[in-house]
């Protein structure tokens, strides 16, 4: 460690799935003085909170301690980033402290923004107020969603920017299969407000998806948005332009409204141009187009795909290799070429398991398994029993 402990060569902003995983990867490849800096002592592997709400994990299976979760050799700050001077090659915390780098990675994630919709913030404080983007909320969902046996349920899916928007889709269909096999189904009338023309921008993945809301008889409003909540009288207004109309609930799931954090762009590290504020890094190499000795990857960088835990294992990849390139005074060579995935739980026991390039195509796994992307119960099985392990044993460590 150098005489200043307050220095390090790779400061990490975000412990959560990217800054972890980028973390072990440059740990492992032999590089030292690593921090990162995180203020939650709870780590939660989000995709298992689209379970927890649907009925089929309990939630203490989506949280692990901090300090269990942070790779070997990795000091972790347990403060918060308030501002970076990237002249000066600082980073303030909340506490007071500021706190040096060589090379700075900024994968702070999106924020979800419930007030940007008139009346939601409120909503989700009423017992009928439910999403799976919030932990505390997906606990809250799950036996509301379980015990009910009668009325309107109306689901929510954000527009961009969001996390994985469409897993926004997962507690629909397991709530669906739920009431299915209690004999509940057509008492029950289901409402998904989708902002897209329909349930996925790669038609193959939405021809897979459209043919379970069929199945399921839910009612589907796309190209539409959640324009305001009036939780005292338990109603949504959706719609979009001139054309919207009223819907009473029994519960409402919505995924938030999100984006990144707001000192991302009071620091200087986006383009002033962009509306969202995002990190203002090369999408194929991860280094920032303003400061060389900024990298940025995951929810808060800029990507040309959809934003996804499974992309942040390719990007942490390449960008722990492009980083070791330029310590060592080489040019980075790798570029990502937008490989995401969004598997989403049709049922209680079938996946459809969405995996594609930044153009669209489809990019299964498996090469040469075109149909891997169709409902099933292997995809399930990888998604709810084998993703866990590999993400708290493997990805989170730099191995996978
Ligand atoms: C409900 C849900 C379900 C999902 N399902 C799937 C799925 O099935 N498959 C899939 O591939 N992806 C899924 N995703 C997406 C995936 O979880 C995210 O893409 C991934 O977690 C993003 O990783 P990240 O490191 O960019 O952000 P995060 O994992 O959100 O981590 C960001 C971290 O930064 C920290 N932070 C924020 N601000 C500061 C600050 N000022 N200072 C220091 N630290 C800070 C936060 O506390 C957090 O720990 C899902 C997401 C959600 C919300």
């Amino acid at each position: 460690m150098r005489s200043d402990s307050e220095a390090y060569r790779v400061l990490v902003i975000g412990g959560g799935n990217g800054g972890l995983s980028v973390a072990g990867r440059l740990r492992r490849s032999g590089v030292t003085e690593i921090a990162v800096v995180e203020p939650r002592t709870q780590h939660v592997f989000a995709p298992l909170q689209s379970h927890v709400a649907g009925g089929v994990a309990r939630a203490s299976e989506a949280v692990r301690p901090q300090a269990d979760v942070t790779p070997r050799g990795v000091e972790w700050i347990n403060d918060e980033v308030v501002g970076v001077d990237p002249h000066a090659l600082t980073v303030s915390l909340r506490s007071g402290r500021t706190v040096s780098y060589d090379h700075l990675i900024v994968t702070a994630g999106l924020e979800t923004r419930y007030d940007a919709v008139p009346g939601l913030g409120d909503a989700m404080d009423t017992p009928t107020g439910l999403s799976s983007y919030t932990y505390a909320l997906a606990a809250k969902a799950s036996p509301a969603l379980r015990d009910l046996r009668g009325g309107t349920v109306v689901f929510v899916q954000q527009p961009e920017p969001a996390s994985a928007a469409g897993v926004a889709q997962k507690p629909m269909y397991l709530a669906c299969d739920w009431w299915r096999s209690q004999g509940v189904l057509d008492d029950i009338r289901v409402v998904f407000v989708c902002p897209e023309p329909s349930a996925f921008h790669i038609p193959a993945i939405s021809d897979e998806l459209q043919r379970k809301l069929d199945e399921y008889g839910i009612e589907t409003h796309f190209d539409s948005d959640l324009i305001e909540v009036r939780p005292g009288r338990k109603e949504v207004v959706i719609g979009r332009g001139p054309v919207t109309q009223t819907i009473g609930y029994d519960l409402l799931h919505a995924a938030p409204p999100q984006s990144p954090p707001d000192w991302i762009a009071a620091s200087g590290l986006s383009d002033p141009a962009d509306p969202h504020g995002f990190v203002d890094n090369d999408p194929e190499t991860f280094r920032s187009r303003r400061y060389d000795t900024v990298w940025a990857l995951g929810d808060a960088a800029t990507v040309r795909t959809l934003r996804s835990g499974g992309a942040i294992r390719k990007q942490a990849k390449i960008l722990a290799g492009n980083l070791v390139d330029a310590l060592g005074g080489a040019t980075p060579s790798g570029r990502y070429d937008g490989y995401s995935v969004c598997p989403i739980t049709v049922s209680r026991n079938t996946v459809v398991f969405a995996e594609f390039d930044g153009t669209g195509r489809l990019a299964p796994t498996v090469p040469g398994w075109k149909t891997l992307y169709r409902e099933r119960r292997l995809s399930y099985f990888f998604d709810r029993r084998v993703l866990p392990w590999v993400y708290w044993h493997l990805i989170l460590q730099g191995r996978a």
